[in-house]
């Protein structure tokens, strides 16, 4: 039996979602701990594109149960339209959504828009999706839960003492609010919309624990990276759930996990989306995004970019408790002229990075080796120019941690295995 947790070492869109399509082969179930629909994960197989939100990465194994565990906030009618989407593909999901799981409703995405308008050149950068502030209500012990769907007169005596807080507040704080749905018309409407998965509401550890004593591979997966952990990342500038590893047991319905595999996803380069610094950032950002493809795979929004950060890297692979790294796109450096890494900064605290006053350190750079040859069909590490094998070496003895993925290209198979 084997346990792979599969998180971000950097921001997020490290290709964590890549990385599960390719591992769940091999697994019995595919698991979301923690976050909502606003994961964007890519998958690229033989079934098509997918921009995954709230299933995991793994649904495209038929033998692999998909679950979406206690710690997410869940979006019901976009779970429906995704759940919709992959049928189109043909996947049919076989999946369990965790009873304890908590909603993200339509209430939640209108507050985080008005807020993030209220907060103007303040904002956080949200995905407009209502997480944080459904998170904010769980922890307020005023969330609805997933569970509830299944007890329609628990429901609406649930939404209306939520509603009886929230409303007021929302009224006072945001003159533009208007309102006008009541806790049985959001309830009916709940009922409407959930009606595709809510037979999959269960107490998930069931099926997790009966997957364990059969010995089978669970794979984990994180959204986000290391640097939006709720505690351990740039505090105001991280996502409200906690990205770490070491939730994935918490988060999952596996309170007891002690994880065997934990694969750091880090990118070959930097790049970072939402507010926030980015130390490496490159002086001419433009050609190389678009030669990337760096935009946000929820949003859109231009992501900015940045040589390869080892100094954030390294600390976001500590925080993870990586056993290895897969690092992705080392296909978008091929031609990229002046090809260095962060390998230590200069200022102020820059041995202990104090958040949010970093921007006035300063990277400090190590020069190294380009390639122009094409690598993406580059299947062994012996095959790949030796400065990329040099470059992708260097990050490993920085790292402390083994490489023991590196992708050459978006499709399952443009992987080497080392
Ligand atoms: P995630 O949120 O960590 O799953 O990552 P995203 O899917 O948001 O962003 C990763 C992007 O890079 C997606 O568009 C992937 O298709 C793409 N991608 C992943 N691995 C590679 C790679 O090795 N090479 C290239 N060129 N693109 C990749
Ligand atoms: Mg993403």
């Amino acid at each position: 039996m084997s346990s792979i947790v599969v998180v971000g070492a950097n921001w997020g869109d490290e290709g964590k979602g890549r990385i599960v399509d390719f591992l769940a082969e091999q697994a019995s179930a595919s698991i979301r701990f923690q976050g909502g629909n606003n994961a964007g994960h890519t998958v690229v197989n033989d079934l098509g594109t997918f921009k995954l939100h709230q299933l995991p990465s793994g649904v495209f194994n038929p033998d692999c149960l998909a679950v979406l565990g206690p710690g997410m906030v869940i979006s019901p009618a976009s779970l429906s339209e995704e759940i919709a989407e992959v049928a189109e593909a043909g996947v049919k999901v076989n999946m369990c959504i965790s009873d304890r799981a908590t909603l993200c409703l339509p209430l939640h995405a209108l507050e985080d828009t008005l807020e993030e308008q209220r907060l103007g050149d303040k904002a956080y950068g949200s995905t407009h999706q209502g997480i944080a502030p459904a998170y904010g209500d769980r922890v307020m012990k005023k969330g609805i839960l997933v569970g509830w769907l299944k007890q329609p007169e628990v429901l609406v005596e649930r939404i209306k003492f939520w509603m009886d807080w929230k409303l007021p507040q929302l009224r006072a704080l945001y003159p533009t609010f208007e309102f006008e749905q009541t806790a049985e018309e959001m309830a009916n409407w709940l009922l409407e919309v959930s009606a595709p998965w809510r037979d999959a509401i269960c107490n998930v550890t069931l099926p997790l624990k009966e997957l364990q004593a059969k010995d089978q591979t669970l794979l984990f997966e994180a959204q986000l990276g290391a640097g939006r952990d709720l505690v351990y990342g740039e505090y105001p500038w991280t996502t409200s759930s906690n990205v770490v590893s070491m939730y994935a047991g918490i988060g999952s319905g596996l309170p007891a996990l002690r994880p065997e595999r934990v694969i750091a996803v880090a990118k070959a380069f930097s790049s970072s989306v939402g507010t926030g610094t980015l130390i490496t950032a490159m002086e001419e950002q433009d050609a190389f995004r678009e030669l990337a493809g760096e935009f946000g795979a929820t949003t859109g929004r231009p992501r900015d970019m940045g040589y390869f950060d080892a100094v954030a890297t390294k600390n976001g692979v500590e925080l993870q408790a990586a056993t290895e790294i897969a690092l992705t796109k080392v296909d978008c450096l091929t031609g990229l002229k002046d090809l260095k890494i962060c390998v230590g900064y200069e200022g102020e605290h820059s041995e202990n990075p104090i958040w949010p006053q970093t921007a006035a350190l300063a990277p400090i750079y190590e020069k190294m080796e380009s390639w122009s040859e094409d690598i993406t069909g580059c299947r062994k590490f012996e095959e790949l120019p030796v400065a990329a094998q040099k470059y992708v070496l260097r990050i490993e003895e920085l790292m402390g941690v083994p490489v023991k993925m590196v992708s050459v290209g978006p499709g399952r198979e443009q992987m080497i295995m080392r």
